[in-house]
C-alpha cells in the first residue's frame, strides 16, 4: 500500500488547474525558492508550527515536551528545533491548538475519498484533481497510482511541478496526467542558483520530456521585480518556452502571503524588503511574450 506526505488538501481551488479542483499538497521539495509561500512544504517530514497568537503561555506543552526543546521567553514560547525531534506530543496537548503537526502520511485509498467528494463540482465545472506541494515528483509513486485511480473514475488530474526531478518520476507520472503547470522561474543557471539553491539544467531537460509526452502544459513564473523580471530576462525566458514549441503561460506576480508561515516554523523570512511587481510592469512583460505568440495571462 502506497502512503503519501500530505501537508493540506484543499477543496474549491481554482487556481490550480481548469474548473472546480482539488489540490493535494504534498511535502518535501530539492529548491529552498526565496519566495517560498509554503515553507511548511519543504521539508519531507512532518514539522511542528505554533502559532503564537493562539498561545495563552500556560507552559502545558513545556513539561510535556520528552526533548526539553521548549521554553517560556521574552517574546514566549521557543522551540529549540535542533533538539525537537517533530514527535508532537506538544501538540496533544496544547489546550488552545496553538501548536500543530504539518503533514501525515495519508493512503492513495485516504486521499481518493476525499477527492471524490466533488465529483459533481468537477463535472460540472471541467476541474478535477490536483497534485502540488512541495515538490509533488518527489513522492512520484504516490502521484502516479493516485492519478491512475483518479483516471479510472474520469477525474481530471493536473500536476504542479517545479520541474525539479528524476526524468524516471516525471515519466511515471506523466502517463496518468491531463496538464501540467510546469514552473520556468529564470533560464540563467547561476540566477537560477541564487534564487533557488539549485541550478536549472535538470528542470530544462525535464521541460524537454514533458513536450515530447504530448500532455498539455501551461508554463508558470513568478514574477519577482529585481530577481527575474528585467525585460532581457524575461525575454530569454519567452524564447525558450516559444522555442519548445508551448505557448501558454501564467505570470504569477510575488506576495508575501507566506510570511507568517516562517514565524510558524521559526524560520527566517529571506525576502523581508521585495514589493510585488507594479501592474504596469506586469502589463509590459504580457505585452512582451505576446510578442513571441505566446498567450500570456497574470493570474493573481
Ligand atoms: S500548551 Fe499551547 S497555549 Fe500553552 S504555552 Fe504551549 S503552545 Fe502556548
Ligand atoms: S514536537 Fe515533540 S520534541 Fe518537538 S517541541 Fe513538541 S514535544 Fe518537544
Amino acid at each position: 500500500m502506497i502512503t503519501g506526505k500530505i501537508f493540506n488538501i484543499q477543496r474549491y481551488s481554482i487556481d490550480d488547474g481548469p474548473g472546480i479542483r482539488t489540490t493535494v499538497f504534498l511535502k518535501g521539495c530539492p529548491l529552498r525558492c526565496k519566495w517560498c509561500s509554503n515553507p511548511e512544504s519543504q521539508n519531507a517530514w512532518p514539522e511542528i508550527v505554533h502559532r503564537d497568537s493562539f498561545c495563552h503561555r500556560c507552559g502545558t506543552c513545556i513539561t510535556a515536551c520528552p526533548e526539553k526543546a521548549i521554553v517560556l521567553g521574552d517574546k514566549g514560547i521557543e522551540i529549540d528545533r535542533h533538539l525537537c525531534t517533530n514527535c508532537g506530543r506538544c501538540a496533544e496537548v496544547c489546550p488552545y491548538n496553538a501548536l500543530e503537526m504539518v503533514g501525515q502520511e495519508m493512503l492513495v485509498d485516504d486521499v481518493l475519498s476525499e477527492v471524490r467528494r466533488d465529483a459533481e463540482y468537477y463535472r460540472v465545472s471541467g476541474g478535477g484533481v490536483t497534485a502540488s506541494g512541495g515538490e509533488p515528483l518527489s513522492q512520484a509513486d504516490f502521484v502516479a497510482e493516485l492519478f491512475a485511480r483518479c483516471g479510472e473514475e474520469g477525474i481530471h488530474t493536473c500536476l504542479d511541478t517545479s520541474g525539479y526531478a528524476s526524468p524516471g518520476a516525471f515519466k511515471k507520472v506523466l502517463a496518468y496526467t491531463n496538464i501540467v503547470f510546469f514552473d520556468i522561474k529564470h533560464t540563467d543557471p547561476e540566477r537560477h542558483e541564487e534564487m533557488t539553491k539549485h541550478q536549472n539544467g535538470v528542470i530544462l531537460d525535464n521541460l524537454q520530456i514533458v513536450v515530447k509526452s504530448g500532455v498539455d502544459v501551461i508554463i508558470r513564473i513568478p514574477v519577482l521585480s529585481g530577481l527575474n523580471s528585467t525585460v532581457e530576462e524575461m525575454a530569454d525566458t519567452a524564447k525558450l518556452i516559444r522555442d519548445s514549441g508551448l505557448n501558454k503561460v501564467h505570470l504569477l506576480p510575488y506576495h508575501k502571503y507566506g510570511v507568517g508561515k516562517y514565524e510558524m516554523l521559526d524560520r527566517e523570512y529571506p525576502l523581508e524588503d521585495l514589493v510585488p511587481p507594479a501592474p504596469e510592469e506586469l502589463e509590459a512583460i504580457v505585452r512582451m511574450m505576446n510578442k513571441y505568440s505566446l498567450d500570456c495571462e497574470v493570474r493573481i
